[in-house]
């Protein structure tokens, strides 16, 4: 996995209510090009090791039934300096604290339920593109 590539799911929220084409808009305008893409949904045991490094959060058990609740857009997105870039583009965690313009601002409802994930660095988003992807669908 090249040091240009992030990973990201548009979450449960963001499918259910319409919203991927906006926002596969927003990321092919910020620059990133599509190079594995598609529609799937996680078990509990993939949210559970998926986000294994929440484990001990309160949050967990409910992080866990939102993620696999229904459908997800899973992606690997190319561009230079892709994490950090798609970090900014995506917003803070909570919307509330999310900058103007931001996907989260734009379509996310609450900290919980933020519409779309964004790896954390250049590991992770080889990690989460593995997780998601066999090398023969990454492009
Ligand atoms: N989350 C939550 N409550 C919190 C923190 C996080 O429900 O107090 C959820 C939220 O969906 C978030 C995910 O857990 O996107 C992973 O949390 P992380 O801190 O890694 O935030 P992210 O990297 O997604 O901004
Ligand atoms: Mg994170």
């Amino acid at each position: 996995m090249a040091t240009n590539r992030t990973f990201t799911m548009l979450k449960p929220d963001a499918v259910e209510k319409g919203h991927i084409g906006a926002i596969l808009e927003k990321i092919t305008a910020a620059g990133f090009k599509i190079v594995a893409m598609k529609l799937t949904q996680m078990s509990k045991s993939d949210a559970e090791t998926f986000y294994a490094i929440h484990s001990e959060r309160p949050f967990f058990g409910e992080l866990v039934q939102y993620m696999t609740r229904g459908p997800i857009v899973a992606a690997v997105l190319e561009k230079d300096n892709a994490v950090e870039d798609f970090r900014t583009l995506i917003g803070a965690t909570n919307p509330a604290d999310a900058a103007e313009g931001t996907i989260r601002k734009l379509y996310a409802t609450s900290m919980g339920e933020n519409a779309v994930h964004g790896s954390d660095s250049d590991a992770n988003a080889a990690i989460e593109s593995a997780f998601h992807f066999a090398g023969r669908e990454i492009f």
